[in-house]
């Protein structure tokens, strides 16, 4: 980490020196204290984290170890006796934390391409089934990784499109905007003679053509799916798109939020966003534990 000095007005470059230390009882650290020669500014290694000022650092973990558990934001709030408005502060946190890394793994993908592409849409709603949401997908299967996932609001289909206009009035697509981040994002990170795997999805061919001109590009049908698979996972034998299923199940068994047949669901499309970057970071880090100095 790189030491500045907290005072705005201060001149940089300025010359800071260590000056002493103090223990902190909350997460049982010693932390180094520090003073600005140029304007006699002291201060601390904990006036530069994003966690100035917190009483209870050592939740932070734990909070994000249940988000990505299955385990609801009131719940935790319970677990930890905590106010559920400090873990929805502390969710920023662990987004801002957790995009970092991202972008981290991001840049290494740029030397250590992807070669199998997969991606695809799945359904998930905020507060009602009236209200569908899409969250677009991509993966990279000889790893396992999720590159990226954006969430986009879709019009309601099927039995309840006319309900819910009727209820909540015209309610717009916004897939090809979700679909257009996503690809964004990703496109550098995937090799030029990639393979490119997906379902049969109307505007997919749109988007690899755009970003992914000289890839391999193969579409698969769909088939009827698995109960304990949480609706992911096929019931025909073989599947082409076996990973990409199996990370949306992962996703649907560890996100409350996604589960089917719940009480608990998503509010606010913003919020599922900042869960699912949350949770990205945690799968590629945690669960696949990749590691990028020796991958
Ligand atoms: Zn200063």
């Amino acid at each position: 980490m790189k030491i500045i000095c907290p005072e705005k007005t201060c001149k940089s470059p300025s010359l800071i020196i260590k000056d002493g230390s103090f223990y902190r009882r909350d997460d049982s650290k010693k932390i180094q204290r520090y003073r600005c020669k140029n304007c006699g500014k002291r201060f601390s290694r904990a006036t530069l984290s994003d966690q100035y000022r917190h009483r209870r650092r050592r939740d932070l973990l734990m909070i994000e170890h249940l988000l990505c558990s299955k385990t609801s934001m009131r719940r935790i709030a319970k677990v930890l006796r905590i106010d559920r408005k400090t873990v929805a502060k502390r969710m920023e946190i662990l987004e801002k934390r957790a995009l970092r890394k991202h972008q981290n793994l991001m840049m290494h993908l740029k030397e250590k391409k992807v070669i199998h592409l997969q991606f695809d849409d799945m359904i998930t709603h905020e507060h009602t089934k009236m209200k569908p949401l899409s969250i677009s997908l991509a993966v990279d299967k000889d790893r396992r990784l999720i590159l990226g996932a954006k969430v986009s609001q879709i019009p309601a289909f099927g039995h309840l499109a006319k309900k819910s206009k009727k209820k909540y009035g015209y309610r717009q697509s916004f897939l090809e905007v979700g679909l257009t981040q996503l690809f964004e994002s990703i496109y550098e990170v995937i090799d030029e003679n990639a393979i490119v795997q997906s379902d049969m999805h109307k505007l997919y061919p749109k988007y690899v053509l755009k970003y992914l001109p000289s890839c391999d590009y193969k579409r698969y049908e769909g088939g009827r799916s698995c109960v304990a698979g949480q609706g992911e996972l096929k019931k025909k034998g073989f599947d082409p798109l076996f990973i990409l299923n199996h990370t949306c199940a992962m996703l649907r068994d560890s996100i409350n939020r996604l589960v089917r047949k719940t009480w608990c669901s998503t509010k606010c499309p913003q919020k599922l966003q900042q869960h699912l970057n949350i949770f990205i970071t945690y799968y590629n880090y945690r669960y696949l534990q990749y590691e990028l100095n020796t991958n």
